[in-house]
């Protein structure tokens, strides 16, 4: 075994197991440091006794042909198909989701639908002739939807689940988070279906700008997603390469322009590990803070400006097999914005003739239902009764958990931080940050992977040939 410093891959979601098996199969030697005490990161599993919990719904997709060959060799006959089935309620009514045209005239009233058509072909119109000076995600959406399809069906719900109302965020929240409505994507369908007559082309997922779609089949295992990251690192052990677990990287020490050394926080306390490098995909904005000494005071201001949503999960076994009409449901009204039944998901869950539920709660770190379980638990339960969905007596067990990087929040202005970090992180060669949270976008599983393939890549090219 090799005695040269390793490369450090700080986490083990997707995009940190992708980084380090692609730098273990390049030869070099890798450590991976996880601050929590299993792999997966997001989309991990949460334990409680023999339940395990998913991060909310979580189903494998990719259009990636070399991500879905390699996750199909890696699971073999355990990857299963899977129909998602998404109810949305609105004015006491459940839409299917993504929108359709026809639902929405037919079960909106006349005089609505009537006012939803004028007002869309009113800002389609004005939209062709004229931009407004600065963009927002309102702008965006009134003119993808006219004035009352917006208010209807995203001002609340955007306010209710991120805290900030669309006008505050950025023009790309739109139009990367807000899928069309369907004839509108029927439309970029032929258009990309054309240009692909035009110019046939093998279809890569790009990782710059990525637009979050659910596209290609859609995955899942009897354990859930997390069993690929579990598998993923047992192949990476097997490839040699070592991963900590509950180890937590407190600072990146720098010398000159390089990242020398890593500190951190484990089980047996304080340790400083030399690197030959570093892929972080812990919060970009906490990993330039992590750097020691800093990046000055431009930097600390960007790190500041980036902030994350919090998601408090509350996870319910319960004793019916299974609880929903569709395999997650959207509210506006209640505690929970999305509340998902794994019995759709081909789950093993024992014992047979009872399912697990998860309730998801955006909020802030500074909210009190981020430190306070009984608080959570009582208000989600008590909006499940409401809702009619579930009554108390029927609850074997209640588990909550929390991610505190749930989503990056794509405030007005965060692309000016993100680049300022960025372009500082660029004077560092052996520094690489990749995945949601490394580059602070709103991206799927497997475009963390290949967003960990890249920076392994980039890194590998970088450094000396390893011996
Ligand atoms: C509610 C929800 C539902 C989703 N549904 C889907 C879905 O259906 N399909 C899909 O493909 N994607 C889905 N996603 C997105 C998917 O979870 C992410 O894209 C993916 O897990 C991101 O992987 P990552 O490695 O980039 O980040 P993470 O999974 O966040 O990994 C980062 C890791 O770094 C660790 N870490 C952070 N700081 C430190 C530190 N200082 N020291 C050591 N370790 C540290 C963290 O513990 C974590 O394990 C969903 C996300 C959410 C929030």
């Amino acid at each position: 075994m090799s005695t040269e410093p390793p490369i450090v891959v700080v986490g083990a979601g997707c995009a940190g197991l992708a980084a380090a098996e692609r730098l273990a199969a390049a030869g070099r030697r890798v450590l991976v440091l996880e601050e929590m005490d299993c792999v997966g990161g997001l989309a991990g599993g949460a334990r409680s006794g023999r339940d395990v919990y998913e991060y909310g719904p979580h189903v494998f997709h990719t259009t990636d042909p070399e991500i879905l060959a390699d996750v199909k060799g890696l699971m073999g006959a355990d990857l299963l198909p899977f129909h998602r089935t998404i109810r949305i309620k609105f004015l006491d009514s459940y839409f299917d989701f993504p929108l359709r045209v026809s639902d929405v005239v037919g079960r909106l009233p006349l005089t609505t639908v009537l006012a939803a058509a004028a007002t869309y072909v009113w800002r389609t119109a004005q939209g062709m002739v004229y931009r407004p000076a600065v963009e927002n995600s309102e702008t965006v959406l009134l003119r993808n939807y006219g004035d009352v399809l917006y208010r209807l069906f995203f001002r609340d719900y955007i306010t209710h689940v991120w805290g900030v109302p669309p006008s505050a965020f950025s023009p790309s929240f739109a139009k990367e988070r807000i899928p069309r409505l369907n004839f509108l994507e029927f439309l970029d369908k032929a258009a990309a279906a054309l240009q692909r007559w035009r110019r046939p082309a093998q279809e890569r997922t790009a990782t710059q700008g990525f637009v979050e779609k659910v596209a290609g089949d859609l995955y899942t295992t009897r354990e859930g997603f997390h069993a690929i990251l579990e598998r993923m690192a047992e192949r990476l052990r097997g490839r040699g390469a070592e991963i900590r677990l509950s180890t937590r990287v407190e600072r990146l020490v720098r010398e000159g322009d390089r990242v020398a050394a890593v500190v951190t926080r484990g089980p047996g306390g304080e340790e400083t590990i030399p690197c030959a490098g570093v892929i972080s995909t812990m919060a970009v904005n906490e990993a330039a803070l992590a750097l020691d000494p800093g990046l000055g005071p431009e930097v600390a201001a960007a790190a500041g400006a980036l902030v994350f949503r919090a998601i408090v999960f509350v996870g319910i076994k319960v004793r019916r097999p299974q609880v929903l009409p569709a395999s997650f449901m959207y509210f506006r009204e209640h505690s929970f914005n999305r509340i998902t039944d794994f019995s759709y998901f081909s789950f093993h869950i024992e014992p047979p003739g009872t399912t697990l539920l998860v309730a998801e709660v955006t909020c802030s770190p500074s909210d009190p239902v981020w430190s306070d379980d009984a608080l959570t638990r009582d208000w989600v339960l008590d909006d499940l009764a409401r809702e009619k969905i579930l009554e108390r007596g029927e609850v074997e067990s209640v588990h909550v958990f929390r991610a505190r990087h749930a989503h990056p929040i794509y405030a007005m202005g965060y692309e000016r931080a993100l680049k300022s970090i960025l372009d500082a992180f660029g004077y560092l060669p052996n520094l690489e940050t990749a995945g949601r949270q490394g580059l602070f976008q709103y991206v799927n599983g497997h475009v963390a992977m290949k967003m960990g393939r890249e920076a392994a890549d980039r890194l590998h090219a970088r450094l000396e040939p390893a011996s």
